[in-house]
C-alpha cells in the first residue's frame, strides 16, 4: 500500500507515530517559512505541515511546487496541533512531513473541489469525475450503495433470487417510446432496450422461480424533466402464488426496514386509499398526505345562486387553509396568478375569509349572502380565522389545478416537512385509460395487469370503469413504486389485448412468447417495481434523482462529459445497413 493510514483516520492517540498518507492536495497555504497543505482522500482531510527551520530543504522545495489536486505521498510524524480544528475529524493532529513524493501532478481544476464550490452545474457535469471528488456528491452515491446492499440482503433473506434479464430485447409496453438498437447481423432489424424487465420476470414465474428480484437498468425515451433520466434503475420484483396483500406486505416490510436501518425512522402501517378517493380528496394519484387540506365538494352550496361561473361548472371544489384569513390582497392575487399560470391553467380563483368576528368575506359577495357563505364554511369545516380557496370547472381539470394549489399552500404553510414521511398504498387504479389523441384505450399500468374479478363483466359494456388489481406505493407525494397482480391466463390476456385494440396477429407477433408460456402452467403471480433513483433521492432528502446517479444525463438527454449521443462513423452505419437521409 502506498499509505499506512487514510486521510480521515488519524487522531490524538496517533501522536508520535510515523505514518504514510496518500491523497490529493485540496489547498496549500504558504506563509513564508511555514507551509500547510490539506491532503484529501475519500475518508477525510489531514493537515500536512512543512517548517523551513526543521524540514529538509528538498522536501520544502517539493512542497512549494504543489498545486491543487496534485496526487502526493507524504511520510511524517503525527503531532498534536497547536490550534485545533473541530470542523474536521482529524482536527486535533497534523503531520510533520519528512518525505514527500509527487505521484502525479494535476492541471488547475476548472472549479474548486471543496464543499463550497464555485463550479456551475454544467461545468461540474462536464468534469463529473472531479465533482465526484466532493464529499457532498460522493456521499450521495455512498447512500445509494448502502440502500442497494440493504435491499439485496432483505430480499435474499426472504428467498428472493436475483436474476439478470437481457438488455437487448423486443419492445416492452410500459407506455413510453423504446430506445432501439440496430442489428448488424440481422440487417434492417432492431432490438429494443427494456422499458422494464416486465415480460421476463413473468416468464421466470412460469419457470417456477417463485420469488425474483433485480436491481436493473431500464430505458425509456421520454421527454425529460428534472426528475427523469432516459436510463434509470428499478428494484424489480415478482412473486408467485400471491394475492395483492401478500405483495403489499412484503414490500411494505422492505420499505419499513430501509427507513429504520438507514434513516432511523419508524414508519406506521401504510394506509390504503383507492384511486377514486385519492382523486376526489387530493386530485392526484400520488397524494402528499403529510397534511390534510382535503378537497371539499361545494357544488351544492355554490350552484344556482346566480354566479354563472359556478353554475356552469361540473365541479366546484374548495380547500381550507387554516389560519389564513388574514391574507392580504397581494397574497391572494399571488395565489390567483399561481393558478392562472399556463402550466396550471385555471381561469381564476375565488376566496372566502372566515373573519374572526364571525362574518365572511368573499371575492363573490355579490352573489352570496352571509348565510350562503356560512354554508360553505360548514361544509369545509372552516373556522373563524380560516381561508377557503375555491376553483371550478370540468372535474378532471379542476382537480388537477386544485392539487397544484393544495401542494403550493402546503409548502407555503410549512406543512411539507422533508423529515416527515407519510407513506400509503394507492389501490384499485382504473385498468384502462382513454387516450384522446389515438381515440382508444391504453392500459393504465401495462397490458399484463389483471382486472379486479368483480369488474371483469364491465369490460364489454363500460371498459373505462373497470378497476385493475394494481397498486402504487406513494411517499410524500412521490410515486416510489408500482405494480399489479398479473393476468396468468391466456384467454384473459387475449381479451385484454383485444380491448387495447390489438388484432390477434399483432398480439401474437409482439407477445406470442408470453401467451405461449401461459399454456404451459403459469402460476398466479404479481409484483412491483420501485424507482430506485427516486428512493435514493427521498432518503437523501433531495428532489432530483440526478444527484444520485454517478454519471447522469442532462435535461436534453446528453452526457456532456463523454459527449453522447454523437454521430457515428459512416462505415459503422454501412455495416448496419443504415443510411442517413
Ligand atoms: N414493470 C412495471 C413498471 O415498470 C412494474 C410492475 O408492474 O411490476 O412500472
Amino acid at each position: 500500500m502506498l499509505r499506512s493510514h487514510t486521510c480521515g483516520e488519524l487522531r490524538k492517540a496517533h501522536v508520535g507515530t510515523e505514518v504514510v498518507l496518500s491523497g490529493w492536495v485540496q489547498r496549500s497555504r504558504d506563509k513564508g517559512g511555514l507551509l500547510w497543505v490539506d491532503l484529501r482522500d475519500r475518508y477525510g482531510i489531514t493537515q500536512l505541515t512543512f517548517d523551513e527551520s526543521k524540514t529538509d530543504a528538498s522536501v520544502m522545495d517539493t512542497a512549494r511546487k504543489l498545486g491543487r489536486e496534485f496526487v502526493v505521498q507524504a511520510k511524517g510524524l503525527v503531532v498534536e496541533r497547536y490550534s485545533k480544528n473541530d470542523k474536521i475529524q482529524t482536527g486535533e493532529i497534523e503531520l510533520e512531513v519528512t518525505e514527500l513524493e509527487i505521484l502525479n501532478a494535476a492541471k488547475t481544476p476548472p472549479f474548486i473541489i471543496e464543499d463550497n464550490t464555485d463550479g456551475g452545474e454544467d461545468l461540474r457535469m462536464k468534469y463529473r469525475y472531479l465533482d465526484l471528488r466532493r464529499n457532498e456528491v460522493r456521499s450521495k452515491l455512498a447512500l445509494r450503495s448502502k440502500l442497494a446492499i440493504a435491499v439485496r440482503n432483505y430480499l435474499a433473506d426472504l428467498e428472493f433470487i436475483e436474476v439478470e434479464t437481457p438488455v437487448l430485447i423486443k419492445s416492452t409496453p410500459e407506455g413510453a417510446r423504446d430506445f432501439v438498437v440496430p442489428s448488424r447481423i440481422n440487417q434492417g432489424q432492431f432490438y429494443a432496450l427494456p422499458q422494464s424487465p416486465q415480460t421476463f420476470k413473468q416468464l421466470l414465474m412460469v419457470s417456477g422461480f417463485d420469488r425474483y428480484f433485480q436491481i436493473v437498468k431500464c430505458f425509456r425515451d421520454e421527454d425529460l424533466r428534472a426528475d427523469r433520466q432516459p436510463e434509470f434503475t428499478q428494484i424489480d420484483c415478482e412473486m408467485s402464488f400471491v394475492n395483492r396483500d401478500d405483495v403489499l406486505g412484503v414490500f411494505e416490510g422492505m420499505t419499513r426496514h430501509l427507513f429504520k436501518t438507514i434513516k432511523g425512522v419508524e414508519l406506521d402501517k401504510f394506509p390504503h386509499m383507492t384511486y377514486a378517493d385519492a382523486m376526489e380528496k387530493y386530485g392526484s394519484d400520488k397524494p402528499d398526505v403529510r397534511f390534510g387540506m382535503e378537497f371539499v365538494n361545494l357544488n351544492e352550496q355554490t350552484q344556482q345562486k346566480g354566479f354563472n361561473v359556478f353554475d356552469q361548472a361540473e365541479l366546484v371544489v374548495g380547500i381550507c387553509a387554516k389560519g389564513c384569513a388574514e391574507y392580504t390582497r397581494k397574497q391572494l392575487d399571488a395565489l390567483t396568478d399561481f393558478v392562472r399560470r399556463p402550466q396550471i391553467g385555471a381561469k381564476g380563483m375565488v376566496y372566502m375569509k372566515c373573519n374572526t368576528d364571525g362574518t365572511f368575506k368573499s371575492s363573490v359577495d355579490k352573489f352570496y349572502s352571509q348565510e350562503d357563505l356560512k354554508g360553505w364554511a360548514e361544509k369545509a369545516n372552516a373556522e373563524a380565522g380560516d381561508l377557503l380557496l375555491v376553483l371550478s370547472g370540468g372535474q378532471n381539470s379542476v382537480r388537477k389545478q386544485m392539487n397544484e394549489l393544495r401542494l403550493h399552500m402546503g409548502e407555503a404553510l410549512g406543512l411539507r416537512n422533508p423529515d416527515d414521511f407519510s407513506p400509503l398504498w394507492v389501490v384499485d387504479f382504473p385498468l384502462l385509460e382513454w387516450d384522446e389523441e389515438t381515440e382508444r384505450y391504453h392500459a393504465m399500468h401495462h397490458p399484463f395487469t389483471s382486472p379486479l374479478v368483480e369488474d371483469i363483466e364491465k369490460l364489454d359494456t363500460t371498459p373505462g370503469n373497470v378497476r385493475a388489481n394494481a397498486y402504487d406505493m406513494v411517499i410524500n407525494g412521490v410515486e416510489i413504486g408500482g405494480g399489479s397482480i398479473r393476468i396468468h391466463d391466456k384467454e384473459m390476456q387475449k381479451l385484454m389485448f383485444k380491448h387495447l385494440g390489438f388484432t390477434d396477429e399483432e398480439a401474437k407477433a409482439q407477445f406470442g412468447f408470453l401467451m405461449d408460456a401461459f399454456e404451459y402452467g403459469a402460476p398466479p403471480h404479481g409484483g412491483i417495481a420501485f424507482g430506485f433513483d427516486r428512493l435514493c433521492a427521498m432518503f437523501g432528502g433531495s428532489e432530483t434523482i440526478r444527484d444520485y446517479i454517478a454519471f447522469p444525463k442532462n435535461t436534453s438527454g446528453r452526457d456532456v462529459m463523454i459527449d453522447s449521443p454523437s454521430p457515428v462513423d459512416e462505415n459503422q452505419l454501412k455495416e448496419l445497413g443504415i443510411g442517413l437521409s
